[in-house]
């Protein structure tokens, strides 16, 4: 097993394996003026395999593809293909935002995908638009519908935002009365691209809480899966369960488990560190599985024991990164 300098195990990567999105989600990318990585800056099938074999060979187990949108980059499932092959990979997870996904479902199923999220912030078609800058609603519900259809574990991601879809907590939460998926509600973090959109969070892990026991009085508390970053809930009856995701206020870090590889290749050992190394760059240099292995115990051995240390050494202090470019 890999551990960092807190005596923490890492054992699960999340992979971007694109900066490039269909949609425009307002709390991820400004609408316009968007500059993507350039295509042979992306890591390459070739080179993320060769570093998904490598990190298994220290210790990785589980992976999440996402990005951007995974699906916005060709032959997707080829890559996610070679992972599931991969010796000592036991899961491979999906994020993605569910316009391209459904013709894939079935594939995905046979391929043994672990489990999907799907981001849906809404399920009002105009307020998904305004959220998302598209008008895309329709193919994302065929999605959520062929995940149902397919038996492929299913978790809804819906990011709480002031004035935007406060009002959609309440709906998204009855899902889980009729399907047996997660809803996961997440308080918004400043990865916009833009700063932060509230001078303070207005919805934080405590007033969503408050919002779903108003709601659901009888709402239970269920034990989380170790290293979860959400906390479990779940009304009496309903086969689904309910989520909550403390990104910003970052209650979670002390059994943080997750290192993160951006598209261009970039190690995040945090979510809020602004990259410790290009991972790209020391492949193409022409270094050797054990050189890269050594460089990578050096940066799991200097890990910041939470978000707020991380951000404090980051190389700028503003936070203008879009979450596309780290795949949440
Ligand atoms: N495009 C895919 C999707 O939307 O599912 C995968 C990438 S997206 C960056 C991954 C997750 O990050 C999504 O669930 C999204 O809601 C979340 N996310 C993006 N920006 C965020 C922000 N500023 N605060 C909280 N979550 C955010
Ligand atoms: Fe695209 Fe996902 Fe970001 Fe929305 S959250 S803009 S779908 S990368």
């Amino acid at each position: 097993m890999l551990f960092d300098n807190h005596h923490r195990p890492i054992s699960y990567l999340r992979l971007a394996v694109t900066d490039r999105c269909n949609l425009r989600c307002f709390y991820c990318m400004p609408e316009e003026g968007i500059r993507y990585v350039p295509k042979k800056e992306l890591l390459t099938f070739e080179e993320i395999e060769r570093l998904v074999r490598l990190l298994a060979e220290m210790g990785i187990s589980k992976v999440r593809i996402t990005g951007g949108e995974p699906f916005v980059r060709n032959d997707l499932m080829k890559l996610l293909n070679a992972i599931v092959g991969i010796p000592g990979i036991e899961q491979v997870h999906l994020t993605t935002n569910g316009v391209l996904t459904a013709p894939h479902v079935s594939n995905l199923k046979a391929l043994g995908i672990a489990s999907v999220n799907l981001s849906l912030d809404t399920l009002d078609r105009q307020r998904f638009r305004d959220i998302t800058r598209r008008d895309e609603f329709d193919r994302v519900w065929e999605t959520f519908q062929a995940l149902v259809k397919n038996d492929i574990p299913t978790k809804i991601n819906a990011v709480v935002m002031d004035g935007k879809n406060t009002e959609d907590i309440r709906p998204l939460a009855a899902l889980t009365k009729e399907y047996p998926v997660s809803v996961r509600f997440i308080e918004e973090m400043p990865f916009n691209g833009e700063g932060q959109h509230y001078p303070v969070l207005h919805w934080t892990h405590s007033r969503i809480l408050a919002e779903l026991t108003r709601i659901y009085p009888t709402l239970e508390r269920r034990p989380d899966p170790p290293h979860a970053t959400a906390t479990h809930y779940q009304v009496p009856g309903h086969p689904g369960d309910l989520g909550i995701i403390a990104a910003f206020s970052r209650t979670f870090c002390g059994t943080c488990n997750r290192i993160r590889v951006t598209a261009q290749g970039d190690l995040k050992t945090c979510l809020y560190d602004s990259g410790v190394l290009n991972l790209r760059d020391l492949l193409r240099l022409g270094h050797s599985n054990a050189t890269v292995k050594d460089i990578l115990l050096g940066a799991f051995s200097n890990r910041p024991k939470d978000g707020f240390e991380a951000e404090s050494r980051r190389s700028s202090p503003d936070i203008v990164e879009s979450m596309s470019t780290i795949g949440g």
